[in-house]
Order: structure tokens, then sequence, then C-alpha cells
């Protein structure tokens, strides 16, 4: 974490504006500035963490609820027909502000976007034998 507050840490402290939608001891989620689709929101971590495995695990839990909780109440509001709930967890996945956030954008027929899938560039053409080398070494680390 940086000392300097980051750009929803001052959303959260009313530093500067945002359309706080949600609010706990511990998470909070706002509208996006720039959204993918009417009702984007992003849930966060009042606490700073970079990046997901830096989450305390009841930071974590209690993020996750604020996701469960939220997606119906979002869909509700804007009419949505399903919604992409994500994270960009660092800079190579396009991270931008540093400090954990899960997207949930509402998604509409027809509205033209793609499935998660979509993310990656081309998909690597993996034999099973390095298959099964990525799950025993995914097993083994801890
Ligand atoms: P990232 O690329 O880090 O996963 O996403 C950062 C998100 O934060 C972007 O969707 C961007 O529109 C949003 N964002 C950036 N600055 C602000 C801001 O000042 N206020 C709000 N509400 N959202 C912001």
């Amino acid at each position: 974490m940086s000392d300097d507050p980051t750009i929803f840490e001052q959303i959260i402290d009313g530093d500067i504006p945002g359309r706080i939608v949600y609010e706990t001891e511990t998470v909070a989620a706002f509208l996006d500035a720039n959204p993918l689709a009417p009702g984007h929101t992003l849930v966060v971590p009042k606490e700073p963490y970079e990046r997901l495995d830096e989450l305390p695990d009841d930071v974590a839990a209690d993020v996750w609820a604020a996701v469960q909780e939220l997606t119906p109440r979002i869909e509700g509001a804007v009419d949505a027909d399903a919604t992409t709930v994500g994270v960009n967890n660092g800079p190579a996945a396009g991270q931008e502000v540093p400090h954990v956030h899960v997207h949930v954008v509402p998604r509409f027929e027809g509205d033209g976007g793609g499935p998660i899938h979509a993310v990656a560039g081309s998909r690597p053409n993996l034999s099973d034998a390095e298959m099964d080398e990525i799950a025993a070494d995914i097993e083994a680390s801890d």
C-alpha cells in the first residue's frame, strides 16, 4: 500500500465526488465515473489493498458478500438482463487504479459486448502434459 490516498479512498472519504451506493465498515461501492454500461459499479475494500492476494480473508468475504448483495440490486435499478463481474488484478491485466475493485457491469441482450473469455489475447495451444503440469504446480503452491 502506498502512503498517498488512492482515488477510491478519496471518494470514500468524501474528498472528491462519487456516487456511493453502498457502505459498510469495511466495504464501499460507487458508480464508475466512465461506465461501460448504465449502473457500472465498483465494489472496493475501504483499505487500499492493491491486489486480491493482499486482502485479509474477512475483508475478501465482506467484498464478495457486497458483490452478491448488490448485483441483483444493480440489475434491477437499470433493468439489466445479466451482469459481468470481474477484477483487473494487476497492471498487466489492465488494472489502472492500485486499489482492489470489483467491476459489476450490467449487461443487456444484444448490447454488443462479449463474454469474459474475450479479455485475453490469442488462446494458448496447451498439451495435456502442460495442462497437467500447470494444475500440479497450482495445487502444490501455498
Ligand atoms: P481498472 O482499470 O483499474 O480495473 O478500473 C478502474 C476504474 O475506475 C475504471 O473503470 C475507471 O472508469 C474508474 N475510475 C477512475 N477514476 C475514477 C473516479 O475518479 N471516480 C470513479 N467513480 N471512477 C473512476
